[in-house]
């Protein structure tokens, strides 16, 4: 996406992958191919594929510069984690970006992950001499307790596939001394702030930015695909609680439509950022160009 200005905050992303990915009917359990057929018909193009029958995804980290700190929010896959096809991303197009952005890993003063997925804390941790460490010496991370609590009991239990995001992503950042274990009311400062939309997981957060009357929106994976605008109840497979994923994205849809402020969901694709139009008791995703 291109650089975006918010009053004083400049916001950017790192690219990881993008491209056509899912198809729409392995995403979607209440996928319905005539509803999907017309809402694809009047979306914008770059969010589907049409000769692969693909959405378009992408994984990307957002960049946030505020005038007092540099932060990174959610950090893809990462590298040397070992996950199985297709999760075994090439690193060098994130490092690529980060370099590009003009940022070096001493120099970023916050971590915030909407959520403890795979593709949202890998490069939270790097392996230094057989060990993961911290890959921002200077950072604080910013985990919801109740989500890193989840999921350390989920590790403990086994059932964290596909294995161990939690021991090589999260529990070294806590053991290094470098988290900050928050609740759905954390503020970093008047411009960063959380938003709780659980369901995806059980406690994803949005994360706020409000810079001299502007508000733009990470949403991490409140939603997926902008067909999620169209169709608030389609969860997707990956969501820990359907029901629970549906409502956090209604309301979050209907506490932003029609208004100003700028989304940034971490899976659409360049362009990137939209808005939320109202539409009946739908919505309907616009990027801003
Ligand atoms: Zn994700």
């Amino acid at each position: 996406m291109r650089t975006l200005r918010i009053g004083d905050v400049e916001i950017t992303s790192i690219i990881e992958r993008d491209g056509p990915w899912r198809k729409p009917e392995s995403m979607f359990p209440a996928y319905d191919a005539a509803v999907a057929a017309e809402h694809l018909r009047t979306m914008e193009p770059e969010v589907f594929d049409p000769e692969s029958g693909r959405m378009v995804i992408t994984y990307q980290t957002f960049v946030v510069r505020t005038p007092k700190h540099t932060i990174l929010v959610d950090t893809c896959t990462g590298e040397d984690k070992g996950y199985p096809a297709p999760m075994d991303f090439d690193k060098t197009p994130w490092l690529a970006g980060f370099k590009a952005a003009g940022l070096s890993f001493d120099k970023i003063d916050y971590v915030f992950c909407t959520h403890l997925h795979i593709d949202h804390c890998g490069w939270n941790t790097v392996l230094r001499d057989g060990r993961w460490v911290p890959t921002f010496p200077n950072a604080k991370y910013v985990f919801h307790k109740r989500e890193y609590d989840y999921w350390e009991a989920a590790t403990k239990r086994g059932d964290n596939p596909p294995g161990q995001v939690w021991n090589m992503n999260c529990l070294p950042i806590v053991e290094a001394g470098q988290a900050l274990l928050v609740d759905d009311d954390y503020a970093l400062d008047d411009t960063i702030t959380l938003t709780p939309t659980p369901g995806h997981s059980p406690c994803h957060c949005c994360v706020n930015i409000f810079s001299k009357g502007q508000r733009a929106v990470v949403t991490g994976d409140m939603m997926h695909h902008a067909l999620q605008c169209r169709e608030p109840e389609w969860s997707t497979i990956f969501d820990i609680d359907a029901k629970q994923a549906a409502a956090s994205r209604r309301g979050f849809l209907s506490s932003v439509a029609e208004t100003d402020t700028l989304i940034l969901p971490i899976h659409f694709p360049t362009p990137t950022v939209g808005r939320i139009k109202a539409d009946g008791d739908r919505f309907d995703w616009r990027y801003v160009r």
